[in-house]
């Protein structure tokens, strides 16, 4: 078995042959850490998606560095570039235009590459769009499941959405202003508009704004509206043992196994093994009906 250990010895940033991962803001330029800027100034090069939107931020705090750009059209012969500069000693920050690398940006093979070649990758931490939201939502942040951006193609977006109506977890989603109300309209027909919902939109910045309340009244302040902005959405964890709905779905099931000509014992058994749940949860529903 390989183990892979590193300890920490950062005493002089940056380290030759070192990637350094740096999350920069998500809107409000000052949230950049003190450690990223030491970063940005002092290492060979930076590479970064977009150079115009890098610019902006490292003219912010007067850094003048080289850019490289990276992103998903040109990462493979950039990743080859990138892996023989840290060859030669170079040290080489990675940036996105917002938050971390590598969360629905580029970033992750670059990453893999990196540490397959036995070279170093150093994490400077920074803002990430859905944390931030997480937190700032009040939901239970224990536990939580991260989607990114749903898949576009129906069978696979369906299995996604089915996944979120039947999750315990909260659920942390990306999506364009264009598609929100698309995606809010999907989500309630999937999980009812009782579904308690946080929407975000652009977080850190002027025009900050946070709607919620569940997906019924979020709709409805969205619907009149033309949406901008960056969209970060935060959905509740359905409460699998007092959940109405979920309880009102599993005695229709129920009922239609019944009439499919199962015993209540085998329907019981089958529906238990599905939903996870015991089977004398279906029992006492199959008395309340
Ligand atoms: N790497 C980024 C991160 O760490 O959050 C995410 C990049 S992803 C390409 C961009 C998406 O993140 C946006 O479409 C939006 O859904 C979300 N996002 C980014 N900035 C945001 C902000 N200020 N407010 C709300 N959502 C944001």
């Amino acid at each position: 078995m390989n183990i892979n250990s590193s300890l920490s010895h950062r005493s002089k940033e940056p380290e030759n042959s070192a990637l350094y991962i740096v999350g920069t803001p998500i809107g409000n330029l000052n949230d950049l850490s003190f450690r990223a800027i030491n970063i940005l100034k002092n290492v060979s090069l930076i590479a970064c998606e977009d150079t115009r939107q890098t610019l902006k931020l490292l003219n912010r705090y007067e850094i003048t560095n080289t850019l490289l750009s990276f992103n998903m059209h040109n990462s493979q012969n950039r990743i080859s570039k990138i892996i023989h500069e840290l060859k030669n000693q170079k040290s080489v920050a990675l940036v996105s235009d917002a938050g971390m690398p590598s969360i629905c940006d580029p970033g992750e093979d670059l990453i893999k590459k990196v540490k397959s070649n036995e070279l170093e990758v150093i994490c400077i931490p920074g803002p990430c769009a859905a944390i931030t939201a997480l937190v700032s939502s009040g939901l239970p942040s224990s536990s939580f499941i991260f989607m990114g951006f749903l898949p576009k193609k129906k069978t696979e977006r369906n299995k996604f959405l089915s996944e979120i109506s039947k999750s315990e977890k909260t659920i942390l989603l990306y999506e364009s202003p264009y598609r929100l109300k698309k995606l809010l309209i999907e989500l309630r027909e999937h999980c009812g508009g009782e579904r308690e919902i946080q929407v975000f939109r652009e977080l850190t910045k002027i025009h900050e704004e946070n709607v919620g309340n569940n997906l019924n009244m979020v709709l409805n302040f969205f619907e009149a509206q033309e949406i901008k902005g960056e969209i970060t959405l935060v959905i509740k964890g359905v409460e699998m043992q007092d959940e109405e709905l979920n309880n009102l779905s599993l005695k229709k099931e129920l009922i239609e196994l019944i009439n499919a000509g199962l015993s209540l014992s085998a329907a019981s058994r089958y529906l238990a093994k599905k939903k996870s749940v015991k089977k004398s949860i279906i029992y006492n529903l199959y008395e309340d009906l």
